[in-house]
Parts: structure tokens; sequence; C-alpha cells
């Protein structure tokens, strides 16, 4: 198989990645917090649950120290209900921004959204 792409002209087909990336926690030292600038701050994936590995491949993510991380994750603050909310927004406009950028209508942009993630943020019913 190997060989018979490379004795031909065809490029080679695109491979699915077969190593998940990871949460890396290298350079933790050197992150710093969204909320409050502490340092050894953690990488939160703002969609969770069987969205969490495509929030790490998309880099839908956020810094977020121990105590802050601990306060999104609870989900009991409203200013923590709230701040959840922004980043899911604001990643899911940005992303479909992209798509509407390279010639994809907004009501498709939406549906690749909602294949993706499963979820729709805006306040628009689509
Ligand atoms: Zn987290
Ligand atoms: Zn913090």
């Amino acid at each position: 198989m190997n060989d018979y792409y490379k004795s031909c002209g065809i490029p080679k087909p695109i491979t699915k990645k077969k190593h998940k990336k990871q949460n890396g926690y290298k350079n933790k030292p050197y992150r710093y917090c969204y909320y409050c600038k502490t340092n050894n701050a953690e990488c939160h994936e703002v969609f969770g649950g069987s969205s969490r590995q495509i929030s790490i491949d998309m880099g839908f993510q956020v810094n977020l120290c121990k105590n802050c991380h601990g306060g999104w994750h609870a989900q009991k603050e409203q200013i923590w209900i709230e701040r959840k909310k922004e980043w899911q927004l604001k990643y899911q406009l940005e992303y479909e921004a992209k798509l509407i950028e390279s010639g994809v209508s907004k009501k498709q942009a939406r549906e690749i959204w909602k294949s993706m993630i499963g979820k729709n943020h805006t306040d628009e019913i689509v």
C-alpha cells in the first residue's frame, strides 16, 4: 500500500490522526488564569462531555487556575454560569464566522456547528 503511493504520482491520502491530542500540562507554570491572572493555570475545555475531545482539537479552551476551574465546573455561582455561556457563545460564533468566510451560508454554518457540538449556544432558534 505504502509502496504504491511512493511509486505513483497520486498524493498519499490523508490518514486520520491516531493519537488523541492531550490536554497538555506542559508549560503550566507559565500559564495564567484568564480571570485572576494566577499562574499554574489549567487548560479547561469549554465544551465538555462528549465534545471534550473536539474542544481540545479545535482549541475551544480557556486557562483557569484551580479556584476558577472549580467554580466553572461547579456551575453554582451565577458568574460562572454566565462565563460558561459567554465562552461557548464566543467559540460558536467564531467558528461559524470562519465557515461563513469560507463561503458557507449562515444556515449551513449553524448546521455544521450543531452536528459537531450538538447544541446551539445562541438565543436564535435555528
Ligand atoms: Zn475543566
Ligand atoms: Zn483564576
